[in-house]
This record gives structure tokens, C-alpha cells and sequence, in this order.
């Protein structure tokens, strides 16, 4: 059985909690619908809390914005996120859009699990993808899902009527890459749903910031970066809820400085921006066990609530 990491003050996967989170060593597997999060509300899910290691025993990146118990965006689908999603209880069939941060293997590696899974679902209308764009060293949005389900010469051809316009029989997905730059750029807007993007610094790969609002409720994931520049700062301003990537400790150097940032950045923007809280995920080998320094570091330049996530933690948005 899967070690379940224990939570701080916020409810983990809601509803399930009243029978199974109760009972260590629970014999059954609880049904879908029992622990589905946000019935009511925004409430934000963590798929994957952890990064590329699999030690670190999480579901890589990957997160679930639900309003009024339906899934709408899911952001990033690192390795372990697929499972997660079938945990959740959430369906693709619910999904508004999904939202890619950069393309390292742990932020995408499930994407192709969690297309094949929808192709048992009944939808039909479109499934929008935003995603960085790419370069010398890193596909673009629309290359990565060519790559994978494009009808010539993808991996996954078998599966390329979820992607080519002619065949008829099934959902499309249109993928898209966003130009974005410091400034954010609203990228999608439907049904009181919007996302909008900044470029964020993440060593040389293209990675984006997201913002998505929805139901009057702001939340604000970084993805990867290393904090550099001004946009992150603007995207996450007033944020109701903002999910920062803890991927190392303070004094970090070298290449994990360049592609990630330390605790301190991390409170330096979430006080700048005056998020409302802010959750630590992403947390990796090199910073778990060091959550009381990580936090010192946070707390003296943001006073906010700070918490680290754990997979499948439910985070409802106030
Ligand atoms: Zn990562």
C-alpha cells in the first residue's frame, strides 16, 4: 500500500478523509467520487508535490483547478500524475484546458497516460492546450503534441485522430504555444474561466507562469523558474492562492540556482505580488527534511500563511 503523507491544516482529498484518512492501514480502495475535492467552490488539488526523483516517493508536477466539483484545468502532467488524476476522481471529459509549464519529463511525462485515458470518455467538444514555445533545445506546445499523436510521424500515431482535423470520431486537441513575455498575456477566456501567461527564467528552456481565474477566485502556479525578472511578481499580483516551486534549499548554486529559486526569492515574490497564501510544491530530495529552515527564510519577507503541499492535498480557495 502507498504511504499517504500526512497533511498540515488543510483538507487532503476532502470528502475521503471522513472514512478512509481515519483508518491507518485502510484494507479498500475508496471510490472515485468519495475523493473528488471542491464540491463546492475553487478549490485547487495537487496531483504531483514532488520533482524529477522518484525517491522523493510524489507524483511529479501536476495540479487540478475543480469549481462546484468539476475538474476545469489541469496544469502540467508530470510521471505519477496520471494515477493521481484517476485518484482525484476528476475526468477528462470535465477539462476546460490544460496548461503545460515547460516540457521537462516532470511536468509531461503522463500527458500521453491521461489522452489515452480520455479516449474511454464520451467527449466531444475540443480540448485546448497552451504551452511554451520552443527552441533549439526544447519542442515547441504544438511539436510536443505532434510528437507524440501527430498521424505522420508521432510515437503515439495509433492515437492521431485526437489531433489530425480530417478523422472523424473523436475529441480534438489543439494544442497552441504562447508568445509570452514579462507582461502577462490572456491567452484563454471562456464560461468565467481565463488563463493568462508570463515567460518566466528557467535556466534555457522556455517555461511559463499561469494564472488562472475562475469563479472570482485567483490562482497562480510558477512552474519552474529561478525568480529572475519582473513578471512572475505581476502575474501573481493580489493572488488568492499562489503554488511556488521549493526545488532547493537556501544557498543553493551553480545550475539548480540558475533553473530554480531558493526559499528567499520565493518569499521576496509572494510579498511583492501580496498573495493572499502560498504553497510550496515541487519539493524535491534536496529540500525535503529542510521545511523549517525553508520556512524561516519565507517568513522574513512574507507574512502570509505558507504551506507545503503534499499529492492529492485539496487546497479550497478563500
Ligand atoms: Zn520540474
Amino acid at each position: 500500500m502507498r504511504t499517504r503523507h500526512t497533511s498540515g491544516t488543510f483538507i487532503r482529498a476532502a470528502c475521503f478523509l471522513t472514512l478512509a484518512g481515519l483508518l491507518p492501514g485502510y484494507a479498500f480502495l475508496p471510490t472515485a467520487d468519495a475523493q473528488s475535492c471542491g464540491s463546492q467552490g475553487v478549490t485547487v488539488q495537487v496531483l504531483g508535490s514532488g520533482g524529477p526523483e522518484l525517491q522523493d516517493k510524489r507524483a511529479s508536477s501536476s495540479y487540478l483547478v475543480w469549481e462546484n466539483g468539476q475538474a476545469r484545468v489541469l496544469i502540467d502532467a508530470g510521471g505519477g500524475s496520471a494515477l493521481r488524476f484517476g485518484e482525484s476522481g476528476a475526468q477528462m471529459s470535465q477539462l476546460e484546458l490544460i496548461l503545460f509549464s515547460h516540457f521537462h519529463v516532470d511536468h509531461s511525462g503522463d500527458f500521453a497516460a491521461l489522452i489515452k485515458s480520455s479516449w474511454f470518455e464520451d467527449r466531444k467538444r475540443p480540448l485546448p492546450i497552451y504551452g511554451p514555445p520552443g527552441n533549439d533545445f526544447m519542442p515547441s506546445t504544438v511539436e510536443f503534441v505532434t510528437d507524440l499523436f501527430g498521424e505522420k510521424r508521432g510515437a503515439y500515431r495509433y492515437l492521431s485522430e485526437l489531433l489530425a482535423p480530417g478523422e472523424e470520431g473523436s475529441y480534438k486537441m489543439q494544442p497552441h504555444d504562447v508568445a509570452a513575455s514579462s507582461t502577462p498575456v490572456a491567452v484563454f477566456r471562456s464560461g468565467g474561466l481565463s488563463a493568462s501567461a508570463v515567460r518566466v527564467i528557467h535556466d534555457g528552456v522556455p517555461a511559463l507562469a499561469w494564472r488562472v481565474e475562475t469563479g472570482g477566485k485567483v490562482i497562480v502556479f510558477s512552474g519552474d523558474t529561478n525568480g529572475e525578472g519582473e513578471g512572475l511578481v505581476r502575474l501573481a499580483m493580489n493572488a488568492d492562492l499562489f503554488i511556488a516551486h521549493n526545488a532547493v534549499p537556501e544557498g543553493a548554486e551553480g545550475v539548480e540556482r540558475q533553473l530554480h529559486m531558493p526559499p528567499s526569492v520565493i518569499g521576496q515574490i509572494a510579498s511583492e505580488a501580496k498573495v493572499k497564501r502560498l504553497v510550496l510544491s515541487h519539493r524535491m530530495m534536496r529540500t525535503l527534511g529542510k521545511e523549517e529552515q525553508t520556512q524561516a527564510e519565507i517568513k522574513k519577507r512574507y507574512s502570509g500563511p505558507v504551506t507545503f503541499a503534499n499529492d492529492l492535498d485539496c487546497f479550497p480557495v478563500k
